[in-house]
């Protein structure tokens, strides 16, 4: 698990692309009833025994469109914990915060073979 502080929200987050990582971090805080089984990847708020706040997102399968999945729900989460509202006329906050958090996991977790596989697939 590594931790991060987004810029501006000041919210610290814990990526991982590791399950049993992931798993392990939960049981420990007492909230692995959040998991379910054969996700790709997961964002997960919960409050821990400690009585944190914590924020995680994690993805396993390193297809870039998990992390482009669940760095969208990441940015819905933020907001909705900062109580920031946005539209469809002003939602650059939320678009900041999915390439932020896309962009994290990418550099986060770059190498093969468990980072982002971005050619996997390409057009040739
Ligand atoms: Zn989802």
């Amino acid at each position: 698990m590594k931790k991060r502080t987004i810029p501006i929200y000041n919210l610290d987050v814990w990526f991982t692309n590791d399950e049993a990582d992931c798993r392990a971090f939960l049981k420990r805080h007492g909230a692995e009833e959040n998991l379910t089984d054969n996700a790709k990847g997961v964002w997960i708020t919960f409050k821990g025994r400690d009585d944190h706040g914590y924020w995680v997102l994690a993805v396993y399968d390193g297809d870039i469109g998990t992390v482009v999945h669940e760095s969208v729900h990441a940015a819905w989460g933020v907001l909705d914990t900062c109580s920031v509202k946005t539209d469809v006329d002003n939602d650059e906050a939320r678009a900041f915060l999915a390439a932020w958090f896309t962009k994290m996991v990418l550099k986060l977790f770059p190498a093969e073979p468990r980072g982002p596989r971005l050619v996997e697939g390409a057009e040739k």
